[in-house]
């Protein structure tokens, strides 16, 4: 066994020696900050320490899932049991009955569920899904959001609308991304216009309703009810990626929001992933029955999954949806977020240092400007270089945010007051160096 005396520096170089980059999910790699990644020994509650024995106040929450913190007891009685019964079967199971159910039960715009094992996975096959439906190819995303490393969807926007995208990763050939269109987030106009020249050749709109791959930010309801609307015009449908959002902005997911403020309000399809699995890998896509009813092997569009439906896994979502369920969860968290995002900005305000923050259930994000801003370009004029030394020094102070500016944050059940308040008094100190 590898004894514990590395540091996160001899890991690291270790690391890169047999893992592309020392890591095996890029943004873990601080290359957008600097420095030395660090390699976590364990974690419980709010926190997480690293192999050099450094605690530090755990702010990404493995980016979105662990959102009643490391090591709940429930959970972890649920999954230990599981564990004893057997990894995975290969052979249908009650465990992803309860957990489709439960997942119907949170999201009722659904009538039934695909369960996989990642977000990439369930956007890439409710896109197929959406195509196979509809008998329809080309599909609108929006730049700035992000729905997993499936081909069609590793793509950037084009010169104009008459253009569709550009992969943004080598080995993505143009064919297979020449009909994704990429549009500005929360841009009326502009989809106005796409709909106006593709709309009955477009099988789906895929959006992040609140877009936490651009940190955070909303779509404005009236943009979100013009996509419905257009959706439904022209018989496309709409697709919420709620991997990131699902059972963390709200216990209904962020459709829930948008119904509170649209009458009547509901997505086509929904992607899920993150909270749903509790911290193991599982994901699902759904929609209605008459959509979902295409899927193999009732219908014509194909999908698999040697390890879909995971015993582990499902025990593991399972125990973490009835806890978030218990009445009263999403009030608290939603608290710990505000009087985060809300010390944050006075902390930013007493150093002169330009902030906007926001936050919706158990998720936050933050930019060194003014204001909040809309699309992915008024995203990318936060000070970078600004951002890195507020990571670094909070990092320093035991205190670890998203290693990237357009990331969220996500606060859990385990993060305490003092744990909040530790995070901005901390802050206090660092804005004042920027
Ligand atoms: C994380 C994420 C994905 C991808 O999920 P993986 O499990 O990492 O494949 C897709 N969409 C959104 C909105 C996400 O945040």
């Amino acid at each position: 066994m590898t004894p514990n005396t590395e540091t996160n520096e001899q890991l690291f170089a270790r690391a890169q020696r047999v893992i592309p980059g020392g890591v095996n999910s890029p943004v873990r790699a601080f290359k957008a900050v600097g420095g030395t990644p660090r390699f976590v020994k364990r974690a419980q509650g709010a926190y997480f320490w690293d192999v050099e024995g450094q605690r530090y106040i755990d702010y990404i929450g493995s980016w979105g899932p662990m959102i009643l913190g490391h090591g709940h007891h429930g959970v972890v009685q649920a999954v230990q049991a599981a564990v004893l019964e057997g990894f995975s079967y290969g052979a249908p199971t009650a465990r992803e009955v309860d957990l489709a159910e439960a997942i119907l039960r949170l999201v009722p715009s659904m009538d039934m569920v695909r369960l996989v094992s990642s977000g990439t996975e369930a956007a890439m096959s409710a896109l197929r899904l959406a195509r196979g439906v509809t008998g329809r190819h080309k599909l609108i995303k929006f730049e700035g959001c992000y729905h997993g490393h499936a081909d069609a969807l590793l793509v950037k926007a084009g010169s104009g609308l008459a253009t569709f995208g550009n992969p943004t990763s080598a080995g993505v050939p143009p064919e297979v991304v020449q009909h994704t269109l990429v549009l500005e987030y929360n841009n009326i106009a502009q989809l106005e216009e796409a709909f106006a020249l593709y709309g009955k050749e477009l099988a789906c709109v895929v959006i992040e309703p609140i877009a936490g791959n651009m940190n955070f930010v909303r779509a404005s309801v009236a943009f979100m009810q013009r996509c419905r609307e257009l959706c439904t015009e022209h018989g496309a449908l709409l697709a919420f990626d709620e991997v990131m959002t699902g059972c963390r902005v709200a216990l209904g997911s962020a459709q829930s929001l948008y119904a509170k403020a649209i009458p009547g309000f509901e997505p086509d399809m929904t992607i899920m992933g993150k909270v749903i699995g509790g911290g193991m890998p599982l994901a699902a896509f759904g929609a209605k029955r008459a959509v979902m009813e295409h899927l193999a092997p009732m219908g014509p569009v194909y999908q698999a999954g040697t390890l879909s439906g995971n015993p582990v896994a499902t025990a593991c979502g399972l125990a973490t949806l009835a806890e978030i369920s218990k009445p009263g969860f999403f009030d608290g968290l939603a608290r710990k977020s505000r009087t985060l995002v809300d010390g944050l900005a006075q902390a930013a305000r007493e150093a002169g240092v330009p902030f906007s923050g926001d936050c919706e259930g158990g998720m936050f994000g933050f930019f060194l400007l003014e204001q909040l801003p809309q699309n992915y370009a008024q995203v990318m004029k936060s000070d970078g270089a600004r951002f890195n030394k507020l990571f670094h020094g909070m990092l320093e102070r035991g205190i670890y945010f998203a290693p990237a500016l357009y990331e969220a944050g996500f606060v859990s059940a385990a993060h305490s007051d003092a744990d909040i308040a530790e995070t901005i008094e901390a802050a206090r100190a660092v804005f004042k160096t920027l």
